[in-house]
This record gives C-alpha cells, structure tokens and sequence, in this order.
C-alpha cells in the first residue's frame, strides 16, 4: 500500500482519532497513489497509525480505520450494519411510523465522505469523496447483504457531490434495482405523515430528514394556528402543521419543482385543500409583503447562507435581516422556529444573529428551546465539525 509520512509531532490529531489527514501535515508521499487509493498513514518515526482514501487537496486523508489491521474484506458489510444498528437502537430502522432515516452520515458513522439516505427499502447514496465514488459498486454490495430482501434499490446522486476534477465520471444512475422496481420515487412515512420522495429531480438525496424531530415539534405547536413555512422546500413542516391542525398553512419555495412536490403531498395526506396554499416565490420578497400579525407560527428554514469560512460576515447579517423580519411579523403570543444549516455558522454565532434580529425588531423574545439535528445524523465526538444543523424556538409577544 501506499504510504502517507506526517510531519514530526503532526499525529496528534490522528491519534484523538480525528478523521482527516490536512495536506499541510504531510511530510513525504511514498508510492504513487491515484486520487481515491486506500494509503497508510504513518508518523515521522514509521509508526502506523491509520488507512484511509487519499485525495488531492487540502483534505489529503479521509481515515477509514485506525485499526492495525485495515480494511478486510468484509470491511463495508461491517460498517454498514454498524451503522443499521445505530438507527435500530434509536427506534427509526423498524418503526411502523417511520420508513426514512438517514443510514450513514459521513464522519458521524466513520465514513467520511459518504451520505446514504435510507427511503422505504431504497438507498440513495451521494459521494462526497474520490475514494466513496470509487467504492460505490462494494458499498451497494454492502447494502445487499445488509438489508437482504429488504432492499428494493439503491441509487448514485453523487454528480453534485463529488469532486469533478478527479475525471470522474459522474452519471447518476442505479446501482440496484431489485426484481420488478421501476421509477424514481418512493411514498415513505415519516411520525405517521406520508411523504412522496423522488431522488432523480428533488435537492440532496430527494428529502431533508435533518429536520423529522424538528417538523414534529411545528406539529405539536400548530393547533388552531395560521402557519408560513418559509423555505419549505417539498412541505415537511407543512404537513406537520396540517396534522397537528393548523388553522391554515401558506409554504413558500423559489423552486416550482418543489412546490408542485408540496401540493402532492398535501393531497396524498388526504388534507382539504383549502387549508393549504402554495407560493412559488422569493421567501425573502415574500416575508416582506406579509402584513404584522397575520401569521401565528413562521418557520424560516433556509438554505446554508456560508458553505466557506470566507462567507461568514455576509451570512451573519442575512440570517440577522430574515430572522428580524419574521421577528417583526408575527403575532404576538406567535413562534417563530429559525434554522441555519450552514456548518461554518456555530450555535453561538447563530444564537447572536438571532438576538440582533430580536433587539432589532423591538419586540418582547424568549427562547424556549434550542434545536438540533437528530440521532441518525450523528456527530463524531472526535469531528465536531459534523454538528451542521441548529435552530431556535422563539416566542414573540
Ligand atoms: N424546510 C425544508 C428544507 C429547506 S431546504 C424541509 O423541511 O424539507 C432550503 C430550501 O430553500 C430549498 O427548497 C430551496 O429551493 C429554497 N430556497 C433557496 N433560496 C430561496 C429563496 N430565496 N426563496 C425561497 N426559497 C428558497
């Protein structure tokens, strides 16, 4: 195998278990790896310390085991019903009321630079990495023996993801298709709400299931309320809120793609129509033109504002603006649940463009809960950085 030499004292992070190799630790290369090859990391005194997929930039190794003995032959079968058993023991693989979860979060479930997303016995997998698009044909293997009959399919969505310059080529396609399966879609149940999945036209792997604990919570808030989702992208909250019994739910996307998903779902849930209505629209535009009061619960949901350090002044103050406008609009005794998805955006820094907008727009705000990502999209303890997802929910009088 190919070997990584680090830096003199550059194995530190390595041996607390962080999960990359940066470029700038690395002493000398011995071999000729190609971009996804599995290497050996070594300290400066030869000491082996870990396997992983090598890469050209600044994030040079992604460790796949810190084992002596790495990477045997049952390696992806292992990790992939490690990371089953994860979501068995939480309760969501097996549950009646929920068919969708997320199966492998990257470094959460030690494999960095993979995303499998679980939809009623369809995988669909986005490889963030040369090496996971390289390993994509053994991980479906994996996923076969995994599941066995269970499963109906699984799906490549890594065009998006992957790293276009390694000469890729990045065709989405499947990988399996068990006996009879056709089409792009799944109907799935998520806390007993129908949603309609399609992984070839929608965003990501076709759903946002970051956010199922969250949607829950809108749910038990909504009775009696007249609800906007800002950001809904294909209505998760909306539904919620529906089944929950809002009074009236109006969801906003830009993505006309997405909305048509929104008024599909509405209808599978078997909801009156006239309790929901769609916009196809700017959310900022659309917050803007909302008159004071006429909503009693506002979700603002919106895409990462920052995807790089570089970004995060600009992405402050936007958060700060959309937060003090929804602040503004809604009714007193209303809720307001904020997100950022943005992993450069830390909870505190996000907590403060929140207490900006609140100061800002004048009004009496108490926070009543702190909002996370849940169980099936864990963090590392020793890769903080995979703590993505944060939100508050603010009452405003
Ligand atoms: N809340 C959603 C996920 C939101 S993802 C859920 O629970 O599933 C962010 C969404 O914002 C995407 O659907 C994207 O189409 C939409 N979006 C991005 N920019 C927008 C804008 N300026 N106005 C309205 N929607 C926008």
């Amino acid at each position: 195998m190919h070997k990584v030499i680090l830096r003199p004292r550059r194995e530190k992070s390595i041996l607390r278990f962080h999960p990359w190799v940066f470029s700038g630790a690395i002493a000398d290369i011995v071999g000729d790896p190609r971009e996804g090859d599995l290497v050996g990391v070594f300290s400066s005194d030869g000491k082996y310390l870990a396997t992983g997929h090598y890469q050209i930039g600044s994030i040079a190794v992604r460790i796949l085991s810190f084992d002596e003995d790495p990477l045997q032959g049952d390696f992806w079968v292992r990790m992939l019903s490690r990371a089953l058993a994860l979501r068995k023991a939480c309760g969501l693989d097996g549950s009646a009321a929920t068919t969708c979860y997320r199966l492998v979060h990257g470094e959460g479930d030690g494999l960095p630079g993979l995303i499998i997303d679980y939809y009623d016995g369809v995988c669909v997998l986005q490889a963030h990495s040369v090496g996971m698009f390289r390993a994509k044909g053994a991980i479906a293997e994996g996923l076969r023996q995994v599941y066995g009959d269970r499963l109906k399919a699984v799906y490549d969505k890594s065009s998006g993801t992957a790293p276009y310059k390694a000469g890729l080529d990045l065709v989405d396609g499947y990988l399996y298709k068990g006996a009879g399966w056709t089409g792009d879609e799944a109907r799935v149940l998520e806390n007993g709400n129908q949603f309609c999945v399609n992984w070839n036209e929608g965003q990501k792997t076709g759903f946002f299931l970051d956010q199922r604990e969250n949607r829950q919570r809108v749910g038990q808030l909504s009775r009696g309320r007249n609800v906007l989702n800002l950001f809904c992208y294909t209505g998760g909250f909306s539904i919620y809120a529906l089944s929950g019994g809002a009074v009236h739910v109006d969801s906003v996307d830009s993505s006309q793609r997405a909305m048509d998903m929104v008024d599909r779902n509405v209808a599978l849930n078997g909801f009156d129509a006239g309790r929901h209505t769609s916009y196809t629209a700017d959310a900022i535009d659309f917050l803007k033109a909302v008159p004071e009061g006429k909503y009693d619960l506002i979700i603002v949901d919106p895409p990462a504002f920052a995807k790089h350090r570089g970004a995060l002044k600009n992405a402050l103050r936007a958060y700060q603006r959309l937060n003090e406008a929804a602040i503004a609009k809604v009714a007193p005794g209303g809720f307001v649940f904020t997100f950022s998805c943005s992993q450069v955006v830390d909870k505190e820094a996000f907590a403060l463009a929140v207490f900006s907008a609140a100061a800002a727009a004048g009004r009496s705000v108490r926070i009543l809960d702190r909002l996370n990502q849940p169980a099936d999209h864990a963090v590392n303890i020793y890769h903080p950085e995979g703590e993505y997802l944060k939100g508050l929910l603010l009452y405003v009088e």
